[in-house]
């Protein structure tokens, strides 16, 4: 069951929720105005409908998770995000990262390896509101070689390596952002495309992530 009912009460939290955001070090504006746009708690189920404004994760279904709002806000400002960007996203899990991207203006390939969440977004609320957001089923580590190549990819999984194929769907100057697997944890990395074909990488804050894996399932 889902509440897709915006109150006061709502809007109020998420409000906060920008607030605190603020606070840990998120900057960039257009990323936090387009979080404070989107009702998250449309993302979840409605028993977690009081605490979807909490900086936490929560279960959706099939074991996997909503990504914290302070690592949804920290990938996309990492990618500097401009309208008509064209963007691969790997793990569509609660299609709440898609959202932020889409309500951005941003053009959205997403793709999840889970049949029944991919299902899922064949009931997507805001089906209407985003044409420029797109379902695939598929293995990220694929990538989409038919829509290559991408402004940005973000990796919202685990990922054991910087997956080949992706490194080559992104553009000449094109960004990806990735959580890589360091034992429990992951390291941020943003990895930048340069000129001759080879990258650049940088290293940020540390996540933990459900693991990206290979293969489709169902
Ligand atoms: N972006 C999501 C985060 C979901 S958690 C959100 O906003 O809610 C990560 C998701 O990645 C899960 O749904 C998982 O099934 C998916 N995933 C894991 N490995 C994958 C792969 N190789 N290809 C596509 N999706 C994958």
């Amino acid at each position: 069951m889902r509440n897709y009912e915006d109150t006061y009460r709502h809007k109020g939290l998420r409000k906060k929720l920008m607030d605190i955001l603020r606070d840990k070090g998120i900057t960039d504006e257009t990323v936090l105005a387009a979080m404070n746009n989107i009702p998250r708690h449309f993302f979840l189920d409605s028993a977690f409908d009081e605490i979807a404004y909490e900086n936490r994760s929560f279960p959706i279904s099939e074991g996997q998770t909503i990504s914290h709002p302070y690592t949804v806000a920290y990938q996309t400002q990492l990618l500097q995000i401009k309208p008509y960007d064209k963007i691969l996203e790997i793990g569509t899990g609660s299609i709440y990262q898609a959202t932020v991207l889409a309500e951005m203006g941003a053009k959205i390939f997403t793709i999840e390896r889970h049949k029944l969440l991919f299902e899922k977004t064949k009931e997507f609320i805001f089906k209407s509101k985003y044409p420029n957001l797109k379902f695939f089923y598929g293995d990220g580590f694929e990538g989409l070689p038919t829509y290559a190549p991408f402004d940005k990819v973000i990796i919202t999984a685990a990922a054991p390596i910087i997956p080949p194929r992706l490194v080559e769907q992104l553009k000449v100057g094109g960004i990806m952002v990735i959580p890589v697997d360091e034992g429990e944890q992951q390291r941020m990395l943003r990895i930048t495309k340069n000129e001759d074909g080879s990258t650049s990488e940088e290293a940020f804050e540390q996540f933990s992530f459900v693991p990206m894996l290979t293969g489709r399932n169902g």
